[in-house]
């Protein structure tokens, strides 16, 4: 039987346990692949181990890096390659515009690579379905890291989840269902319309000061400095801070500390708490959007 990338040739550069899950998920949906930085395989049928990223990325109609992407100067995040892997101006030049370049995140120095050579990179951690099945091991993630620093239980706590996108909704249903007292703030009224409907109390954003002194757990999701200095006066010195947003986090941290609060960034949570999920996550999404994009490019009927 034809399986849906039958035919694909795929390079998988780098990555952690995660990729690891993912190349056997791409192996089963048929493709053929190249892999660079994972000693521990060994080749067989459609799966040839190198040890280079140029000898992996030849002839390959899809190029995989890891969602963390690469350092500011090419380096692959590869956590079992014996030596660096690394996106180079040479490998580059290689690859030819015809083909997608999967990544999570990709740090300038690659998209001024992308522009330069007219790369096809596509990145991949925003997109709604992959942010959304991620958005589960992540918020399991914060709450396993807030059991840890909290004396009392989730059930009957005064939760906070500021901002209520992917990651603050799937949050907010799951301290729900522990029983947490859930409070969600937000600015978007649709937004708070919907943790409404979802047994949340609410708080606009502009009232946030008004209700924050009640917190003993709060849950950041929102991207831009939204717990500052004067905030943090607010809020109990016995409150814990998990701030999920993407480095640096919504939190003023030099404040927290003098002001004696916990507060933990959690970045990366998905491929910390439960890689094997979120590898499987990789592997139910990435086939299907392979497919999209060669029928986009006209290579794949
Ligand atoms: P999202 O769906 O875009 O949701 C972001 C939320 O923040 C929305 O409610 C948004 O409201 C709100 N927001 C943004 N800027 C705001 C501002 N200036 N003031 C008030 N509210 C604001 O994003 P997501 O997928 O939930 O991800 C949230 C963050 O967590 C991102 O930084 C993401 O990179 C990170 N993340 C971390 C992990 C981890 O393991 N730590 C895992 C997944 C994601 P509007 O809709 O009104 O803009």
């Amino acid at each position: 039987m034809k399986k849906i990338l039958s035919g694909v040739n795929i390079a998988v550069l780098g990555g952690d346990d995660r990729d690891l899950v993912l190349i056997e998920e791409l192996l089963s949906a048929g493709a053929a692949l190249a892999v660079a930085g994972f000693p521990q395989l060994k080749p067989r049928e459609r799966l040839r181990v190198m040890a280079t990223v140029a000898d992996a990325i030849m002839s390959a109609d899809v190029v995989i890096l890891p969602l963390p992407g690469t350092n500011d100067a090419g380096v692959i995040r590869a956590i079992y390659a014996p030596q660096e892997l690394v996106f180079t101006e040479e490998i580059a030049k290689k690859i030819p515009s015809t083909v997608p370049i999967l990544i999570g995140v990709a740090k300038p120095f690659l998209k001024q690579l992308a522009a330069k050579y007219n790369l096809r990179l596509i990145e991949t951690a925003e997109m709604d379905e992959l942010a959304i099945y991620n958005a589960i091991p992540s918020a399991e993630g914060a709450i396993q890291l807030a059991m840890q620093e909290m004396p009392i239980t989730i059930h009957f706590s005064q939760s906070f989840v500021l901002g209520f996108g992917r990651v603050g909704q799937t949050l907010a249903r799951t301290l729900k269902a522990l029983g947490a007292e859930t409070t969600v703030v937000a600015r978007s009224a649709a937004q708070l319309a919907r943790a409404h409907e979802m047994s949340c109390r609410t708080v606009h954003f502009a009232d946030l000061a008004n209700y924050l002194g009640e917190a003993d757990l709060i849950f950041n999701t929102v991207p831009s400095l939204v717990l500052d200095a004067e905030v943090l006066e607010l809020v109990r010195p016995k409150a814990v801070i998990i701030d999920l947003a993407s480095t640096p986090g919504g939190t003023d941290f030099p404040a927290a500390e003098r002001l004696g609060i916990k507060a933990i960034l959690a970045p990366g949570l998905p491929g910390k708490v439960a890689p094997v999920t979120a590898g499987r996550i990789l592997g139910k999404v990435y086939p299907q959007l392979i497919v999209k994009t060669l029928r986009e490019i006209g290579i794949k009927g």
